[in-house]
């Protein structure tokens, strides 16, 4: 099964072309890594895949179904964010269950969905804190389990480690690559970081000024990378 296909997406902000011509597989259970220089286009590619922004043209689909009508809530589709973009005046347990809530879900499902997420992730101890009584490590937790909870069969994380000092960084990296391994969903993820990338990935797409420079496996990237662009942000020395 395919978990999201992009075929020839395009993306304009006004007479500005952001994204040329996308094309994209992600396979279910597959983590997908996006790079790029900073404004090639990478956080619009997730919030087009996300359904916060609209596509000026192409197809999107996820699991088989064509979404480029359905509103974020509807696509199955969960998002992470460089700044967290927790709701200050909920404590963790209100941030983790409000999206479950608006889907209608019952008490017993919630309160199951929270159980699981916040053990999954250590977070027990801190279900009635409020943002601002968390470090900025918790704090990307909580924004971690919130799209856990969900049960999404697609994953986004926009820069989700960017905010966070380095061992704490490493850290959270070796917490996302394992709860991949037991959620069983495909992951896209973006990131600035070479090893991020090399490490995380089942495959990278390399992105340049809107479109796509490159895919692969790291070892395909790094072996046999298509030119001098690609090389410096992943290949070996030339
Ligand atoms: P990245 O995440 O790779 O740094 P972005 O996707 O944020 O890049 O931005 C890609 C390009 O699109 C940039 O030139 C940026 O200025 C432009 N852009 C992003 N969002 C908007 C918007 N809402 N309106 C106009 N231009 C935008
Ligand atoms: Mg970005």
């Amino acid at each position: 099964m395919t978990a999201l296909t992009l075929h020839n997406v395009n993306k304009f902000f006004g007479a500005v072309h952001v994204l040329k011509d996308v094309n994209l597989e992600v396979e279910d259970g597959e983590f997908v890594v996006f790079v790029g220089p900073s404004g090639c286009g990478k956080s619009t590619l997730l919030r087009v895949i996300a359904g916060l922004e609209d596509v000026s043209s192409g197809d999107i689909h996820i699991g088989g179904e064509h979404v480029n009508f359905t509103p974020p809530s509807k696509r199955g589709i969960a998002m992470v964010f460089q700044s967290y973009a927790l709701y200050p005046h909920l404590n963790v347990r209100n941030n983790m269950s409000l999206a479950l809530k608006q889907e209608r879900q019952t008490k017993d499902v919630i309160d199951q969905r929270i159980a699981e997420a916040t053990r999954m992730l250590n977070l027990e101890d801190y279900l009635d804190r409020y943002p601002s009584e968390l470090s900025g490590g918790q704090r990307q937790r909580v924004a971690i389990g919130r799209a856990i909870v969900r049960h999404p069969k697609l994953f986004l994380f926009d820069e989700p480690l960017s905010n966070l000092d380095a061992a704490l960084r490493m850290n959270t990296r070796l917490e996302i690559a394992n709860l991949h391994r037991q959620l069983e969903a495909s992951m896209i993820y973006v990131t600035h970081d070479q090893s991020e990338a090399m490490t995380l990935a089942d495959k990278i797409v390399v992105l340049r000024d809107g479109h796509v420079e490159q895919i692969g496996s790291p070892m395909e990237l790094y072996n046999n990378p298509v030119n001098q662009f690609v090389a410096g942000f992943l290949g070996s020395p030339a």
